[in-house]
């Protein structure tokens, strides 16, 4: 623990450093690297994140905060050479929250603290600006009021809006200097009535205020929120800026701008922003008034802006890496608030660690670990298709790609609830707040009326990856009532609505929604990524469609092909029903003739499409209440085909009932009682798989028994594989190398994989049935309670998402190790739905498997998480850590 609580940056060389983000969060730690890079910040200091846990833990602050910062503003009052509080030349200061991880708009700032009566006055004189002045002393009067003493936003915002009618202009800028000290006259008797205790005109007593408040923001429900959904611990605490005033609202030499270095949205390499003349602080973001693009700046403040790109440059020099930038100009000079990793699209990921390694920036394995597996998905975000501007009711600013298709609702708790009892909604919003986030996660879609691309609408979709269009200026929302009208139209709530977050399009009804091209560095990256991982990515693929999209994303052969996954349609179903509902073999052996080519015919197509890659088909493993017939009509059906007694055939389905399915005659306990079954799918395997060998196809069977407990289930299973494989041989006068293996997917199995290795050529962990069985938890009854588990912390996270690492992981250890110790060379991979879960994928490497398969979407996301487990390792390796 550090003695030191406050750290100073601005001038000269800053006490902290980037590195520092931990203690100064990430706003203190850029605020001092400026500084040190030479970069032109105004003066101020850090608190430290460690006096906000200690705050917490301790009740109130270290004994020597207050000598340290009392310091602290007097460096800052020699630097600016003038005084907090003094009535002739005082210093105005902002205070800031800063926590390690960004969390946009969460948390509350306070600007031009030390206004007062007296101060004010001063401040008139200085500028020779009263007007100006006194519109700083009402936003002061507003910002603390309602953050530090509680007093109602919304009231003060009306307040303003009262006296601008009174005074009968439209803008904020247009109230006169007499409007504004009686406004600030209004606002502090209204802020006094309501805290019930005088507005303070001490600065120092403000200054307190402000810092406690800041602190307090960090338990608020909306920082809690934010960092629950984020995975942000609540230990970290947040860091205090205080820093010495610049006025972006001064004149119009004046201005205030937010850039990201690179476009967060392409990840073109130019500068990306937005800009307000004559504006202050959150301005820009808060979606008041729509800012203008930096390209304008170029005109307006032609110095400021090429000191802008100046800066870019050396910021993207130094952070290797695309920086998120708030800036100020007062008086035609450029001062620099912040800078901080942007958030960007999935595509601006890719594109922009592609790039970067092309130039030199940062090397190939950094380029791929920049990349986040889990975002990848969303390159492959749907797009409205056609997206015709002429058929648009109304355009925005595209904020957020994807496709936003649901019902217009205009309050984020009626999206939370629409959302809940099965609807999809969009989310259609004057402009967003940090209050909106349930319903903004919850919604499709996102829409707004006001607000920029870097407002906290824009910038919070893009970090969930959802649609989102912002600042649909024509549209007119009421969501009082409950609907926004456009030109002669009328949305209510419930009506579809269609958005197009790509071109910011916004449409009645609902469109129609196509997946789109990947960009080019996409390639190039996952070329970087196959280069470095150690285990393959296959795909769990049932379909000869799934394996065709799998291939297309890269899957390096099929790891699950579930077969009785391919009866799940009206047809073929009716085979499967009479298969399990026959009363002996002979009828068994009927239904399986209508089988049999069914399935020949999609195992040669698979083969065929995975040309040259392996294939594991696994036999029969039907959970009997998933295939059963349930209705009248699906026994009526039934009964058509089959010509069946009615009465033997509903006896039979009743006497099939099972009171837990998912524990019964299933998987190999099927190929057991009934090896008709497993043989005609081996023959079909078989025979597909000369058929196209013949073609000169290269195939790679390999066949895989479910749900093996016992090492005598797995010993007969391939018995009758090898027996009907030789069988199949001997008729075409050919033979196919293949392979028998096993799921391993019971806590058995893997105390006695040593013993099961006897006869698997493989292994693959069936880690959906592993933990239904490890933990006894039923996979079909779960949802009812496992999300109150996840909720309220009893289990950090769904076991069914991710790998339970200290139990399953054990298992899962004993079995790669025992399955090893008796054969060195057994193949071991996982095809529950973990395989594509990047921290279980990441688990898996560690493990030693040879190869994780999941489904056909999840592969590019595995692809990166493998290599970014190998990458880490080598990592470790290098520095000596584990
Ligand atoms: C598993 O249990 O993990 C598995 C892949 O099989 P299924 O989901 O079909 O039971
Ligand atoms: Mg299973």
């Amino acid at each position: 623990m550090s003695d030191k609580l406050v750290y100073f940056f601005g001038a000269g060389k800053a006490d902290g450093s980037a590195d520092m983000k931990a203690l100064l969060g990430g706003k203190g730690a850029g605020l001092a690297e400026m500084t040190n890079l030479g970069i032109p910040v105004p003066p101020g200091f850090t608190i430290s994140t460690e006096v906000c846990t200690r705050f917490y833990r301790d009740g109130g602050y270290p004994p020597n905060l207050r000598a340290e910062v009392e310091q602290a503003i007097a460096r800052v009052e020699q630097i600016i050479g003038s005084r907090l509080g003094d009535g002739a030349s005082p210093l105005l200061v902002s205070v800031r929250s800063g926590a390690r991880a960004s969390m946009p708009g969460m948390m509350d700032t306070i600007l031009n603290l030390g206004l007062s009566e007296r101060t004010v006055q001063a401040l008139a004189e200085s500028t020779r600006n009263p007007r100006f002045a006194w519109d700083s002393y009402r936003r002061f009067v507003q910002m603390y009021g309602s953050v530090v003493m509680g007093a109602p936003r919304g009231r003060m915002e009306e307040m303003l809006h009262e006296r601008k009618r009174a005074a009968g202009v439209k803008l904020d800028t247009e109230l006169g200097e007499k409007d504004l000290r009686a406004l600030v006259t209004d606002l502090k008797a209204f802020v006094a009535e309501r805290a019930e205790k005088p507005f303070p005109e001490d600065a120092a007593e403000q200054l307190w205020g402000a810092v406690g408040a800041v602190f307090r923001s960090w338990m608020n429900p909306r920082a809690i929120t934010y960092r629950q959904l984020y995975g942000i611990p609540d230990h970290w605490g947040t860091a205090v800026n205080v820093q010495a005033m610049v006025f972006g609202n001064a004149g119009d030499d004046c201005a205030t701008g937010v850039a990201f270095t690179r476009d967060p949205q392409t990840g073109e390499n130019r500068l990306f922003g937005e800009f307000l003349v004559n504006a202050q602080g959150e301005d820009v973001v808060a979606g008041i008034r729509t800012p203008q693009p930096l390209a304008e700046m170029e005109r307006l403040l032609p110095e400021a802006y090429r000191q802008l790109m100046g800066i870019r440059a050396r910021l993207e020099q130094r952070y290797c890496d695309m920086q998120d930038i708030e800036f100020t100009v007062h008086r035609g000079r450029l001062w620099m608030l912040q800078t901080r990793t942007g958030k960007r699209s999935a595509r601006a990921m890719v594109r922009i660690a592609v790039e970067m390694a092309r130039d030199g920036l940062i090397d190939q394995d950094t380029a791929v670990l920049r990349v986040e597996p889990d975002k990848v998905q969303e390159l492959f975000f749907p797009e409205v298709e056609p997206c015709p501007a002429s058929e648009a009711i109304a355009t925005g600013l595209a904020a957020s790609a994807g496709a936003g298709v649901g019902r217009a609702v205009f309050t984020a708790d009626d999206a939370r609830a629409w959302v809940d009892r099965g609807e999809k909604v969009v989310l259609v919003r004057e402009e967003t707040s940090p209050d909106d986030l349930h319903g903004m996660k919850a919604a499709e879609g996102i829409l707004t009326a006001r607000g920029g691309l870097t407002s906290h609408a824009a910038v919070v979709a893009r970090g969930m990856g959802k649609c989102c269009v912002v600042g649909a200026g024509s549209i007119e929302v009421d969501s009082l009532r409950g609907e926004f009208r456009v030109g002669d139209k009328t949305v209510r709530r419930g009506d579809w609505i269609s958005v197009c977050g790509k071109h910011g399009r916004l449409f009645l009804g609902k469109r129609t929604v196509q997946t789109p091209e990947l960009p080019g560095e996409f390639h190039t990256l996952m070329e970087w990524a196959d280069q470095r991982a150690r285990m393959a990515v296959r795909t769990n693929a049932d379909t000869p469609e799934d394996a065709r999209v799998a291939r297309r994303f890269g899957a390096q052969g099929i790891g699950l092909c579930r077969t009785e996954h391919m009866f799940f349609n009206p047809e073929r179903i009716l085979a499967v029903r009479e298969m399990l509902l026959a009363e002996d073999e002979p009828e068994r052996r009927a239904a399986l003739a209508k089988i049999l080519p069914m399935q020949r015919g999609d195992f040669v197509e698979i083969f065929r499409i995975m040309d040259g890659l392996p294939v594991t088909i696994r036999l029969l493993d039907p959970p009997l209440h998933e295939f059963l017939p349930k209705t009248d009509k699906d026994i009526d059906e039934l009964l058509r085909v089959t010509g069946a007694e009615p009465a033997r055939l509903r006896r039979r389905n009743e006497d099939l009932h099972e009171a837990n399915p998912m524990l019964g005659h299933r998987g190999c306990r099927i190929g057991l009682t009934y090896p008709e079954i497993y043989q005609v799918q081996v023959r079909a395997i078989i025979e597909a798989a000369c058929e196209l060998q013949s073609q000169r196809v290269k195939v790679i069977p390999e066949i895989m028994i479910p749900l093996v407990a016992h090492e005598e289930e797995l010993k007969r299973m391939r018995e009758l594989c090898i027996s009907e494989a030789e069988r199949v041989f001997a008729e075409r006068g050919v033979t196919v190398p293949y392979t028998v293996g096993t799921m391993i997917e019971l806590p058995r199995a893997c105390l006695v994989a040593d013993r099961i290795a006897m006869h698997a050529d493989f292994f693959s962990f069936g880690t959906n049935d592993l933990t239904q069985t490890a933990f006894g938890l039923s996979r079909d009854d779960a949802g009812r309670f496992l999300p109150f588990y996840v909720e309220k912390g009893v289990f950090s996270r769904d076991p069914f998402v991710a790998i339970d690492v200290d139990g399953l992981g054990q298992l899962m250890r004993i079995a790669v190790e025992k399955g090893r110790a008796h054969r060195a060379d057994l193949k071991v991979g996982i095809c529950g739905e973990h395989g594509g879960e990047p921290s279980s994928v990441g688990f898996c490497h560690g493990l030693g498997l040879d190869y994780v398969s999941c489904s056909p979407f999840r592969v590019p996301v595995a692809r990166l998480a493998a290599a970014h487990a190998a990458l880490l390792e080598k990592r470790g390796a290098e520095t000596g850590s584990v």
